[in-house]
């Protein structure tokens, strides 16, 4: 059996280097950078004002003369000599002579001159032209992932297209005679399909797409044929049908593939079994045992094909609520984590074991409580968030 570390190296190993192409600007968003991107200009290109007012010198006191009215978008065409000012527009570049902005608010307008309420310095709400930028600066770096203000810098600096890490593809697919579709009732000895549906919802919370196979019964040759449909993807998770059970038919149809398994157990709970061969997880068919495995391996799987660092926090907390059970395995518990008084805090929520999805609502965070260990209420312990 392996620890959870040495499963989460063999696993990292057998990621594929992530596949780069250029997308648009408005496909940007959630990829990872695959280049470096430079400005083609400078930011801003021109000392710019910031205030809606007026442009003056700076050591100009008395009544000014206004001798032009910029907006933004337009150029001055009028010099600001002493005595005089011009009526100025936040971001229209500064006429000549001017080398402040004294805002509307602070001024008094009278007819064709304007009286400064209180002097400015110098320099005073305008932002010089480079400030920012300067033109061949690199701004964004591969590597990056592109959230809201990468996008709009991309913009900002004329990058349409972008060389990024595409997004890999994702499929998944429950195995399991007893599966039904979740707009039935199901009948005896039956339960609704679930996994497939909180699997899709954690990949699609990484910004990738997930396409759902349905359900397959426990037959090793329709399994087969689905997995080959799930191989077009980029990464196949199936559900159900890992263990040691006669109706445990994933991994016989995996190996009927030709796939070399690289692991089986691991020292998990909840989780073991499940078997990973590249391109393909087989999660166990509980439901928190597969967001388990989703969370602790898949995830940062994709994390690593995208390119992206999208590992949960971990932070310490103290613990509320002890933990007597010393167990053989690194133990995930399903646990509320709050921020109380400059500390992390946990307790952990009731929870009748691997089965039981309907605790993680109820839960922000695990517990992870390492092999063969138990906590007294008050104990550091280390959480992962949710
Ligand atoms: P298995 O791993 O196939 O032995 O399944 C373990 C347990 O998880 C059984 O109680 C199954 O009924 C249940 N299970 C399997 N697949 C799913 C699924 N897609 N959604 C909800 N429960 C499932
Ligand atoms: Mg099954």
């Amino acid at each position: 059996m392996l620890t959870v570390e040495q499963a989460f190296e063999i696993i990292l190993r057998d990621v594929p280097a992530p596949r780069e192409v250029v997308v648009a600007l408005e496909a940007a968003a959630g990829h990872v950078l695959a280049e470096d991107c430079a400005s083609d200009l400078d930011m801003p290109p021109f000392d710019k004002a910031m205030m809606d007012g007026f442009a003056v010198r700076a050591a100009d006191t008395g009544a000014l003369e206004i001798v032009e009215d910029i907006p933004a978008g337009k150029v001055a065409a009028r010099e600001v000599g002493p005595g005089t000012c011009s009526k100025i527009m936040t971001g229209a570049p500064m006429p000549r002579g001017a080398d402040a902005v004294q805002q509307v608010e602070k001024t008094r307008r009278d007819g064709g001159r304007v009286t400064l309420l209180e002097p400015v310095r110098a320099g005073q709400n305008v932002a010089p032209r480079a400030q920012d930028l300067k033109a061949g600066e690199i701004v964004l770096r591969k590597g990056q992932s592109l959230r809201a203000a990468e996008v709009g810098t991309l913009a900002t600096i004329g990058k349409t297209r972008v060389r990024v890490n595409a997004k890999p593809r994702v499929a998944v697919l429950a195995t399991g005679d007893e599966l039904v579709a979740p707009d039935r009732t199901p009948g005896p000895g039956q339960i609704r399909n679930s996994n497939t549906y909180s699997v899709a919802a954690q990949v699609r919370e990484l910004g990738l797409d997930c396409d759902d196979l349905g359900v397959v019964g426990d037959d090793r040759e329709a399994i087969r044929a689905r997995i080959r449909e799930g191989l077009r993807r980029d990464l196949l998770l199936l559900s159900g049908g890992v263990s040691a059970g006669e109706r445990d038919l994933v991994i016989p149809a995996l190996e009927a593939e030709g796939m070399t398994l690289r692991m089986h157990q691991v020292l998990i709970k909840p989780g073991r079994p499940f078997c990973f061969a590249p391109r393909v997880f087989g999660l166990p068919g509980n439901p928190v045992s597969a967001f388990v495995i989703f969370e602790v391996f898949v995830r940062p799987y994709l994390g690593r094909m995208m390119g992206a660092d999208v590992a949960r926090a971990r932070v310490r907390a103290r613990l509320e609520t002890p933990v007597t059970r010393k167990i053989d395995r690194v133990h995930f518990l399903p646990a509320r984590v709050r921020y109380e008084e400059a500390e992390y805090v946990a307790e952990t929520v009731p929870w009748h074991g691997s089965a039981d999805l309907f605790a993680l609502t109820r839960a922000n965070a695990f517990v992870v409580v390492p092999i063969q260990t138990a906590y007294g209420k008050g104990a550091e312990v280390e959480c992962l968030l949710l």
